[in-house]
């Protein structure tokens, strides 16, 4: 794609949503790391309602492994896949007290090797909470990074990734994570995506063969032959 179709579609996305962030709470490194492991399978707003009571109880690593497992698993119950993120938790604290001081490690090797947290979640964290320019791909990056074709069909996360951080400006890298997540969720949707009413659909191919694909279903629609009207004419 040539650089000035990928600029129209940064200012486009970024005149839709200036103001796209992160929408998991979170007042610091470790609970943003906490927030995001949960997120797995999850919305942000499952997340935001279990956190608000967590965060409250636990503050620090010592304080997630000071209580029995079972204990946490109630606390998270309401997230899906709850007890495998419990385990995970408390492994992920006894690490960061017995290799790093009980702090999140700002480098992206080092958080890729704790429990639960894998490259989508290690990039959320860096460029979130330590201002280090990253592009996490999550289910909305994915989709619409392929429909508007900055992606190939097949790629995989991580290539999707390479890609958008080869044609995204290095500085623009974190608020595009945002917006286009921002994009996928309230506008090109994955059921349903506003085609109609988008303006990136003259340079969106997943958006031209929806609507051409909608412009057949209505031609035959109005060309079906009207059964009981044609009774009545035939009296
Ligand atoms: S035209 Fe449709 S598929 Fe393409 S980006 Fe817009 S909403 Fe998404």
């Amino acid at each position: 794609m040539k650089a000035a179709e990928v600029r129209h579609i940064l200012d486009t996305i970024g005149g839709m949503f200036p103001d796209a962030h992160c929408e998991l709470n979170h007042s610091n490194a470790f609970e943003l790391t906490i927030a995001v492991l949960l997120s797995a399978q999850c919305t942000d707003a499952t997340v935001n309602k279990v956190t608000e009571d967590l965060f409250q109880k636990y503050k620090t690593p010592a304080d997630y492994i000071s209580v029995p497992l079972e204990e946490l698993e109630q606390d998270i119950r309401r997230i899906g896949l709850f007890r495998n993120k419990a385990k995970h938790i408390q492994n992920l604290c006894s690490i960061l007290i017995e290799q790093y001081g009980g702090e999140v490690p700002q480098a992206h090797d080092e958080l890729v090797t704790l429990p639960g947290v894998g490259r989508k979640t290690a990039n959320v964290v860096v460029s979130n909470a330590f201002g280090i320019p990253a592009i996490a791909v999550d289910t909305h990056v994915e989709r619409v990074a392929k429909r508007l074709a900055l992606a190939g069909w097949k790629d995989s996360v991580l290539e999707v990734e390479k890609k958008l951080m080869k044609a995204v400006p290095r500085e623009e890298w974190t608020l595009t994570h945002h917006r286009l997540i921002f994009f996928g969720r309230y506008h090109c949707k994955a059921q349903s995506p506003m085609c109609q009413v988008c303006p990136l659909l003259d340079v969106c191919r997943e958006g031209k063969k929806r609507m051409k694909t909608a412009v057949i279903r209505k031609d035959k629609v109005h060309t079906k032959p009207n059964k009981e009207l044609e009774k009545k004419r035939m009296g």
